[in-house]
């Protein structure tokens, strides 16, 4: 079954002198691993968010999880119970050590408190950073930070992990760690993965590239017009 269903959407900014999707129609399968390119303004960034309810359409229909975003009131609990987010400025809190940060997304649920460290410290484990575990974030390098954004993305059990640029600062030596950790844990936990990217290579792993283009979709499900663009 799909778990977005997107019709029409549209959303603008400026009073509508800027429009940034421009009718998208897209439906993602549950455990899918979707791949979203296109050029800098092109809508990628602003897709993501209204999939994760970050920011509401104008107009259109967007269901995801089971959410009516456009009819829901229920957001807040959205966000905290179904979307795991990975964004470039992983905002991790500074003075929190890392398994700390990676708790906070458990607080909405009713555990104990040595429930929660149970469940981070097996998350950091799965990420590779077990040791690192009442480090502070300023002593990690930037890829170890972007793995303890991913745990903390994890904590809620998300059902769609929505990615923006995970590995855009980073060395392709780490990238590929990152997205190493990314795919392992679509696949073991059938987590649905949803990345913005600019780089083709990253996005040739995914089961599906979608491309934006001026707001709109281009080839949702045809490759080859993509070889002739990139
Ligand atoms: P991408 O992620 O593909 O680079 P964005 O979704 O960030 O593209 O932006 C799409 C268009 O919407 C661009 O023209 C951008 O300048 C504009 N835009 C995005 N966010 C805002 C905003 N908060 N206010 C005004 N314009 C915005
Ligand atoms: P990664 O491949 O995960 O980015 P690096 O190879 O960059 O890791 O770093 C190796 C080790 O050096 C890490 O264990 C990390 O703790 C330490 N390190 C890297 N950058 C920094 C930094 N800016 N501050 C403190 N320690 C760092």
């Amino acid at each position: 079954s799909n778990i977005v269903e997107i019709r029409n959407l549209v959303k603008s900014y400026e009073d509508g002198h800027i429009k940034a999707l421009n009718g998208i129609d897209l439906t993602i399968g549950e455990g899918e691993f979707v791949s979203i390119i296109g050029p800098s303004g092109s809508g990628k960034s602003t897709l993501l968010n209204m999939l994760g309810a970050l920011d509401l359409p104008d107009s259109g229909s967007i269901n995801v999880a089971g959410y009516d975003l456009l009819a829901n009131s229920k957001l807040n609990e959205f966000r905290a119970q179904k979307i795991g987010f990975v964004f470039q400025l992983h905002n991790l809190i500074p003075n929190l050590s890392v398994v700390e940060n990676i708790e906070i997304p458990m607080f909405t649920a009713k555990m104990s408190n040595s429930e929660m460290r149970e469940k981070a410290l097996n998350l950091l484990d799965s990420v590779g950073l077990k040791e690192k575990a009442s480090q502070k974030p300023s002593k990690l390098s930037g890829g170890e930070r972007q793995r303890v954004a991913i745990a903390r993305a994890l904590a809620n059990d998300p059902s769609i992990i929505l990615a923006d640029e995970p590995t855009g600062s980073l060395d392709s030596k780490t990238s590929n760690k990152i997205l190493k950790q990314l795919i392992d844990l679509h696949r073991e936990k059938n987590v649905t993965l949803i990345i913005v990217t600019h780089d083709m290579d990253v996005a040739k792993l995914a089961d599906r590239i979608i491309e934006v283009l001026d707001g709109k979709l281009v080839n949702a499900n045809d490759g080859s017009l993509l070889e002739n663009s990139i």
